[in-house]
């Protein structure tokens, strides 16, 4: 992306305003003990991305790397009794996550009903996964499909493994034929699949995520089943296709939430929207859409799709800044250097990003600092 090197003034503001609502909205979340210096460093991390996206105009490098840095936290704090590495890391117990956004969007049907029954009986249930509801609503709002590239503490792990090779040995640039319509069609399949069976059958069978015995099945044959399915999902999908193509397998093919994000995120009112007045038809960003998320032809210029979860990788490459973040197609006005530069849909979306990223953030990563800390 031509960008110019914006003034360390704007850059440096904006980090103070991306630094003090993570430091206050952490606080509560991060581990009482060494509360304020984690929140301070973590906070500090934070705004210092939301600086160099700013001075160096590059979205998707710098947000890559906080991405990858919670996937890295997550993993360490919830995940790394998996390989038996937990000890090393923590002496706090093997914890699974409770409940994720992943087996929300597959499973939302059958708990709908399930509500629908308690609440015909008189019963009225709490609302337990549903009570994910109110957050998922608010953070949508707020990013949209920008969920899946700047907060999900999954999706870090596919674009982590994209990024390692600097050349993807597979070319891999677009999608053949209705392809691109297959994580809806698995989306509807499981949510009715679910329904009926009143099991989340995606945790169940293909999140290599869940690997974990409390979600396995008691029965010896059927628990081994599991096993091979999350297994082989997890080498296909979320570490062999994107080390070998560059592309997020996992996130742009298999993961239902994306697919859910991809319906439902136009609620918020951020897009990536292409400028036809300059866009050069290069036909770049389709290339490296890492999500096959933007369709072009030769005899159009090239279309973002409702999937497309912000992720910035396609103005990172631009040679004509013919795409850009705007709210709801129009982009603001500010433009150019200096502290006009500030009223931009682009400022306004990556600081939403960065804030819910750095409080979602705070959950895992200060603490997976401290256990590895510890441990040396
Ligand atoms: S938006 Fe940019 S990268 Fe995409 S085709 Fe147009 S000029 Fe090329
Ligand atoms: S269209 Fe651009 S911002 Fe959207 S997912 Fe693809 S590369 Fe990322």
């Amino acid at each position: 992306m031509k960008t110019q090197a914006r003034d360390w003034g704007p850059s440096l503001l904006f980090g103070a305003l991306v630094f003090e609502p993570v430091l206050f909205f952490s606080q509560p979340l991060l581990p009482s003990q060494g509360r304020l210096p984690l929140g301070l460093l973590w906070a500090s991390f934070v705004a210092c991305i939301g600086v160099l996206i700013l001075r160096t105009g590059r979205v998707s490098r710098w947000r890559s790397l906080l991405f990858v840095v919670i996937a890295l936290g997550f993993l360490i704090r919830y995940k790394a009794s998996l390989l038996g590495a937990g000890r090393f890391f923590t002496s706090e117990a093997a914890q699974e996550v409770p409940y994720c956004h992943i087996a929300l969007s597959s499973t939302v049907l059958s708990h709908l009903y399930q509500q629908y029954l308690a609440f015909m009986s008189g019963a009225w249930n709490s609302w337990g996964p549903l009570s994910l509801g109110a957050l998922w609503l608010a953070v949508t709002l707020a990013l949209g499909q920008g969920w899946c590239s700047w907060v999900c503490f999954y999706g870090g792990i596919d674009d982590g493994m994209s990024r390692i090779l600097p050349k993807p040995l597979l070319k891999w640039h677009r999608l053949p034929g209705r392809l691109r319509d297959f994580p809806l069609a698995l989306l509807i399949f499981l949510l009715l699949i679910s329904l009926s069976t009143f099991t989340p059958i995606f945790c169940l069978w293909l999140c290599p995520l869940k690997l974990t015995t409390s979600f396995l099945d008691p029965v010896d044959s059927t628990r081994k089943l599991q096993l091979a399915l999350m297994i082989v999902a997890g080498a296909v999908f979320l570490v062999g296709l994107p080390l070998l193509t560059g592309k997020r397998a996992f996130c742009g093919l298999l993961c239902p939430f994306g697919a859910w994000q991809a319906v439902f995120g136009r609620i918020n009112p951020f897009r990536v929207t292409l400028d036809e007045s300059t866009c050069t038809d290069c036909g770049l960003c389709a290339r490296s859409c890492p999500i096959f998320s933007i369709r072009s032809s030769k005899d159009s210029k090239p279309e973002v799709l409702d999937a497309c979860n912000r992720c910035g990788q396609c103005m990172d490459v631009c040679p004509a800044s013919g795409i850009r973040y705007t709210i709801l197609g129009r982009p603001l006005p500010g433009k150019g250097s200096g502290w006009a530069s500030l009223w931009d849909a682009r400022i306004l979306f990556v600081f939403s990003a960065l804030v819910i990223s750095g409080t979602l953030g705070s959950l895992f990563v200060p603490s997976a600092i401290r256990a590895l800390l510890g441990a040396l």
